[in-house]
């Protein structure tokens, strides 16, 4: 860093403004009122009667709710539901938003390999449907989870690369407001706290210029309308403290950690109190406060062991260990060092049980994907020959109408068995159907993958060939003609033979997807009348043939 750089963001902060915060009470709620909210909000979530669209909001609400209380199976059942119900409306933005809430509730088990799969299904989809918005939040979450796990560097490279990036649009919709105020908190924490440790930003003179933008507009925040949530504003001072400490502004930053302690000591949050304590030991240490950083790091410890966390009663015991020695109290930093040891043997096992639980939720939901999708698979194909059905080639039709449309256009050819009637009469009804699925063999081993062959139903059939020209069509179908009658029919039942008629249709723009089908019905009935086992091709729509 050059020195002019540091020089020139260097002010008195001036905190008159800002401090001290009023909290009202709507602000204040605590663990009870978001219980209570989480409730009313899983009962709209399960009300069938209500759209996918409304549902989808409900139970993302939900899964917040779920993840500010800390109830990580909660908060992934509700993710992952936002994701199925996403994934069922097709809609992009929605299924971005989805993988995001689903990361950050992997994040909270500790599942970080799982939490950067969807943060990366999130980001591939949100850039190739072009979602600014869906990019900015990705960005933001990213680096969410980077700061909970004293990433710094990370989490400010993700800021870094939105900030010179086109989608840091998406962070100024009049909408985004509370995903814009994150980003100015987690950009001032990640940044400040590199620059702390000495680190290396990549875009310096960005990035320093943005921090003392940031730094203004959250020191603007709390006390501007008085609507934000606690957990917001809380954020907001453990931001302003980092900036504080690294600007090396020491009374701002005790300051702003009394003011945080304040507001967090009679909020009913869990952690909140906890990690104010640990913000205000630092700053004692840094002042030279050795007795007030250990006497914060110490409450912090028996915070932390009453349940709230024991990865936080962890990280406090680090502090506490370091306090100690800072003190000279080395024979109590080994003791705690010790005591530190043992928690991270503790966390370990409960990360692993509670992988366990999480991991059987997300394989129920995961089960109940799977089975939804072949349900839908299934209804597209028939059930006797598991050739796609009339349901499945209308889809196709309409998809390869619109290429017609657009200037591409493909061929179609119905089929129909010939006495097919006498097949039945003959041989029985079950070896009508065993020759009905030898005929869907025998066809679709001739054909490209990109071709489908449908049963339409009874002994119909439809043969598509996405862009294939008439004459070529044509020629297919003389193949398909020849492999049908030339199959071992004999193997089924001696005595036998198969063959069919096919008729030939253009699919291009002029003419829309049932024109098509009823012009190849009419060559069809002409293969018919000509003597079956034919392939007649229809020519433009009038009444002319050609063989
Ligand atoms: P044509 O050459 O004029 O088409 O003569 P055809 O005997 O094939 O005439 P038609 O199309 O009227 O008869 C179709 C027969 O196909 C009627 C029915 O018995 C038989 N069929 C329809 N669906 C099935 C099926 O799922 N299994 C079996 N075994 N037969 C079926
Ligand atoms: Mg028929
Ligand atoms: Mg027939």
């Amino acid at each position: 860093m050059t020195s002019e750089s540091a020089i020139s963001l260097h002010r008195t902060i001036d905190l008159t403004e800002l401090l001290p915060i009023t909290v009202s009470p709507q602000r204040g709620a605590g663990t009870a009122d978001l219980r209570a909210d989480l409730r009313a909000v899983q009962a709209q979530a399960a009300d069938l009667t209500l759209g996918a669209g409304e549902r989808f909001r409900y139970h993302r609400e939900a899964a917040y709710h779920a993840l500010d209380l800390h109830d990580i199976t909660v908060a992934m059942e509700h993710a992952l539901k936002c994701l199925q119900l996403a994934r069922a409306s097709g809609d992009g933005p929605s299924q971005v938003k989805a993988h995001v809430t689903l990361a950050l509730a992997m994040m909270e088990a500790y599942d970080d390999v799982g939490a950067q799969r969807e943060f990366l299904a999130a980001r591939t989809l949100a850039a190739r449907i072009d979602d600014h918005r869906g990019m900015a939040l990705v960005a933001v979450n990213a680096s969410h989870l980077e700061l909970e796990r004293r990433k710094y560097p990370q989490a400010a490279r993700h800021l870094l690369d939105l900030l010179v990036s086109p989608h840091m649009r998406g962070l100024m919709e009049a909408d985004a407001r509370q995903l814009w105020r994150t980003f100015h908190v987690n950009f001032v924490t990640g940044v400040s706290e590199t620059l702390m440790a000495g680190g290396d930003l990549h875009l310096q003179e960005t990035s320093e210029q943005q921090l003392a933008r940031s730094f203004e507009i959250l020191v603007s925040l709390p006390g501007r309308n008085g609507d934000m949530p606690l957990l917001e504003v809380a954020g907001v001072l453990d931001a302003l403290i980092r900036y504080a400490l690294w600007q090396g502004e020491l009374a701002a930053a005790r300051a702003l950690a009394d003011e945080y302690i304040r507001i967090a000591r009679d909020a009913d949050f869990p952690l909140l109190y906890g990690r104010a304590l640990l913000d205000r030991s630092r700053v004692h240490s840094r002042i030279g406060d050795r007795d007030r950083a250990i006497a914060d790091a110490e409450e912090a410890v028996a915070y932390f062991g009453a349940g709230a966390s024991e990865l936080w009663e962890v990280r406090s015991r680090e502090l506490l260990a370091a306090a100690y020695a800072a003190a000279g109290r080395h024979r109590e930093a080994f003791e705690i060092q010790l005591a530190v040891t043992r928690g991270v043997e503790n966390l370990f096992r409960d990360y692993h049980q509670q992988r366990a639980l999480v991991g059987q939720v997300e394989q129920q939901a995961r089960e109940s994907e799977v089975r939804a999708k072949a349900f839908a698979e299934a209804a597209l194909r028939d059930p006797l020959t598991g050739a796609p059905n009339r349901t499945r080639a209308m889809q196709v039709l309409d998809e390869l109408h619109a290429h017609a449309q657009a200037g591409t256009p493909s061929a179609i050819a119905l089929l129909d068995l010939d006495f097919f009637k006498r097949v039945n009469d003959t041989f029985g009804h079950l070896v009508g159907d065993a020759v009905l699925m030898k005929v869907t063999q025998v066809l679709g081993g001739e054909l490209r993958k990109q071709d489908l062959l449908a049963r339409l139903g009874g002994e119909e059939f439809i043969v598509i060939l996405p862009s294939v020209t008439l004459e070529q069509a044509t020629a297919i179908c003389a193949r398909l003609r020849d492999a049908l009658q030339g199959a071992e029919w004999d193997m089924l039942t001696p005595g036998m033979n198969i063959s069919g008629s096919f008729g030939v249709a253009v699919l291009d723009g002029e003419k829309d997807v049932t024109g098509a089908l009823k012009a190849a019905d009419r060559a069809l009935y002409a293969a018919k009348t000509a003597g079956r086992n034919t392939v007649i091709t229809a020519v433009g729509v009038g009444p002319d043939w050609r063989t």
